[in-house]
């Protein structure tokens, strides 16, 4: 896989977190979760997915991982993570322990974004800021959000 070409790359505010993707990312997606608005600091987060072992993280060590439920329950518990220098939201991940099987990659890090597919879904859509007519399918409340995300993972991988 190493010799694999780069197809989508993004990076932190700062340049100098940096995710190069082997695969083109299938699945993109919305999700308005109270924990993605306070990663985000944003409505909601919109990324990408993208199985781990298609990916290289450069400076992996300038990520500084949080996680931000408490007791790790109700799944799936994101590592979430941040630029040491810049602090930005850079990347979210998912695996055991250390090891990442999933990759979450921000939308607004990625370099050419108009390459990019729609969203599948709207996810966690009853803690919306403001409505939104995109046509997209919404899923509200933990049991339909997570049905959703599961497909979408399937797909991912
Ligand atoms: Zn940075
Ligand atoms: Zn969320």
């Amino acid at each position: 896989m190493a010799n694999n070409p780069t197809v989508m790359r993004a990076s932190c505010e700062c340049g100098t977190c940096v995710v190069e993707a082997k695969q083109a990312p299938r699945v993109r997606l919305n999700c308005h979760c109270t924990i993605c608005q306070a990663f985000t600091g944003d409505t909601y987060s919109d990324v990408m997915v993208l199985p781990a072992s298609q990916a290289v993280l450069r400076n992996e060590d300038q990520i500084f991982y949080q996680k931000y439920k408490r007791f790790g329950f109700p799944p799936p518990n994101l590592r979430r993570g941040r630029c040491r220098k810049c602090e930005k939201p850079f990347i979210e991940t998912w695996g055991f322990g250390n090891y990442n099987i999933l990759l979450f990659i921000r939308v607004a890090c990625i370099d050419q974004k108009e390459a990019l597919p729609l969203p599948e879904g709207h996810l966690f859509y009853e803690h919306r800021f403001k409505d939104i007519n995109d046509g997209i399918a919404k899923h509200e409340g933990y049991f339909d959000s997570l049905r959703a995300l599961a497909k979408m993972i399937v797909h991912a991988l």
